[in-house]
């Protein structure tokens, strides 16, 4: 028999309240996304992908970004945070890097920033289009796993 302790709690990195779900000396934080799916994080401190991507629909809503795009705007909006990372490797910054820009104190600058604003507004796109980033991130990886040594000879 296992051992399950339910409490509801919120979560740190997020205002949705949660279930806390304590099974087998495990937490995670378990609660319905906008399509009625159970959203589950990792552990206590570690939300799940999925979670994450509620987390950033949340945030886009509230800050006014509630305009419909289309899938090729979206896209370029990725891009443009490439392009960001990009921009500040050809000033000079390591791709490690951290708040590089002084006019913006209290805003994270640098490629990690630009990093998570790539993987932030891809969330956002999955929350969009209702896709189910943690099973395809999963599917994928497994599938990676099976290809051939540099995928049958690539150069890069
Ligand atoms: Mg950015």
């Amino acid at each position: 028999m296992r051992n399950v302790q339910i409490t509801i709690q919120a979560v740190p990195y997020s205002s949705v309240s949660s279930v806390k779900v304590v099974q087998d000396g495990h937490t995670r934080f378990e609660k319905s996304d906008c399509y009625g799916h159970t959203v589950v994080s990792l552990n206590d401190t570690t939300p799940s992908l999925n979670f994450l991507r509620d987390e950033a629909m949340r945030i886009a809503k509230e800050k006014g970004f509630t305009e419909k795009r289309s899938f090729g705007e979206e896209i370029a909006l990725i891009h443009s945070e490439l392009s960001e990372a990009l921009e500040d490797y050809r000033n000079g910054h390591a791709p490690t890097d951290e708040n590089v820009r002084a006019e913006d104190p209290g805003k994270p600058t640098g490629i990690p920033s630009e990093l998570a604003d790539v993987i932030i507004r891809t969330l956002h796109v999955c929350g969009i289009y209702g896709i189910d980033i943690e099973r395809v991130v999963s599917e994928k990886m497994k599938y990676n796993e099976t290809r051939s040594f540099r995928n049958g000879g690539k150069k890069l």
